[in-house]
């Protein structure tokens, strides 16, 4: 049914949102960390010491990158700690003052599961009051639609700054603009405003005080760094209840013994990604619009899940695509046997049958969300490697549609 499979062992990896290869630059500056300099940084005698300035100097690095201060930085596992930290050290903080207290969280339908998981967790276990906002059927937030949700009770915003599904990106300066104001309106210094930016650092700009954050979370496992790594941003008036309890690493909010290799590798991937992103924006941008073109010409029946490729309040290296007809697990797995990798949405949810959240929150009925692939392409994939695709998808895709019975 199927043309044989190609003898050679190529592979095309597009599933960027996922998971990034770590940039050998980035795995060099790691290297000496492992075996050579290993001394904990909490140890008194001069190896140790050493260690504790590079966590110092990768911190001013950081902070510098996202025009912070340094004391604002503080390294975690990765997206999900980070999230969490922001979420629970927030409200575990304000609940441990005052019990009783009514609090209310605005977060949107679309954020990632390691925000919504924290937060559904604080509505169903500790009674606090949540507003989930619609998105637009292209994944949209407003700055309009958080003003109208604020109230004198909301203590936290979270809003993804682009979102991993659709690279959607979200109008966070503004959002930001309209909490300062209602803080100012109403002399109080909540809600603080929360955005999970883990998609976003090999593209778009990180300067907290343009996009009036107050906590914000990186990770290094999406910008060619290492997987469990990342900061939580943390603005100096904000304070958080730890999660992790021991010793006094990261101001007391994180304990544990410092992870130095990945906190090299994540700075220095975290550098290397917002210098080189306006050069990849436009590279990767023509090698995904150029794929889109040909899916366009060469498929029947399909639609593009997000905003336009030509909207640039889309990340450059997302398309994400529904088959109709087609059976996205199906797809990928055939896509796979030829050496082609991608993914149906979210890493995280692919045990489950479920269409995704993010589709959903569009509007999309089951069925096209069934039938959507997201392709995210990485800083490596060329027009040569969408031409090997291109081979085999129209094929693929049209097979599927005379088997199968999924509408
Ligand atoms: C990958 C991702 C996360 C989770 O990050 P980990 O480092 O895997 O914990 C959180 N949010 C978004 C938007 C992501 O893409």
């Amino acid at each position: 049914m199927f043309p044989l499979h190609p003898k050679s062992k190529q592979h095309i990896y597009l599933d960027h949102a996922a998971a990034t290869p770590v940039d050998p630059k980035i795995r060099q500056c790691m290297r000496p960390y492992f075996s050579d300099y290993f001394a904990n940084p909490s140890s008194l005698y001069s190896v140790g010491v050493k260690n504790r300035e590079v966590i110092d100097k990768m911190r001013s690095e950081v902070a510098e990158i996202l025009f912070s201060q340094p004391d604002t930085i503080l390294f975690t596992s990765g997206g999900t700690e980070s999230n969490n930290l922001a979420i629970f050290g927030l409200l575990f903080g304000l609940i441990k003052k005052d019990a009783k207290a009514k609090r209310h969280i605005i977060t949107s339908k679309i954020e990632h599961d390691s925000v919504l998981g924290p937060i559904r967790e604080l509505e169903q276990t500790y009674g606090v009051e949540v507003t989930y906002l619609d998105v637009d059927n292209k994944g949209f937030v407003t700055a309009e639609q958080v003003r109208k949700a604020l109230k004198k009770e909301t203590v936290l915003v979270s809003i993804m700054y682009a979102n991993n599904e659709l690279g959607t990106v979200e109008p966070l300066s503004d959002i930001g603009r309209e909490i300062l104001k209602w803080r100012k309106e109403k002399n109080t210094v909540f809600p603080y405003f929360h955005s999970d930016a883990c998609q976003a650092a090999n593209y778009l700009e990180l300067s907290v005080e343009k996009l009036h954050v107050d906590l914000m979370t990186l990770n290094g496992a999406k910008i060619y760094g290492p997987k469990g790594t990342g900061v939580l941003f943390k603005r100096r008036s904000v304070t958080l209840s730890p999660l992790f309890f021991g010793g006094q690493q990261e101001k007391a909010l994180r304990a544990g013994t410092e992870n130095i290799p990945g906190i090299v590798g994540f700075t220095k991937a975290l550098e290397l990604a917002q210098k080189k992103k306006d050069e990849l924006n436009q590279e990767i941008k023509q090698v995904r619009d150029y794929f889109w073109t040909k899916i366009k010409s060469e498929i029947v029946k399909v639609e593009l899940n997000g905003p336009d490729v030509a909207d640039l309040h889309r990340l450059p290296s997302n398309l994400n695509v529904s088959f109709s007809g087609v059976d996205a697990e199906a797809l990928i797995i055939y896509l796979d046997s030829y050496g082609i990798f991608c993914s149906s949405g979210s890493a995280c949810s692919t045990d489950s049958n479920e269409p995704s959240h993010v589709l959903k929150a569009c509007g999309f009925a089951d069925e096209r969300s069934l039938s959507s692939i997201r392709f995210s392409l990485g800083k490596h994939t060329t027009r040569k490697d969408i031409d090997y695709v291109m081979k085999y998808l129209p094929i693929v895709v049209e097979e599927i549609r005379k088997v199968s019975t999924f509408k």
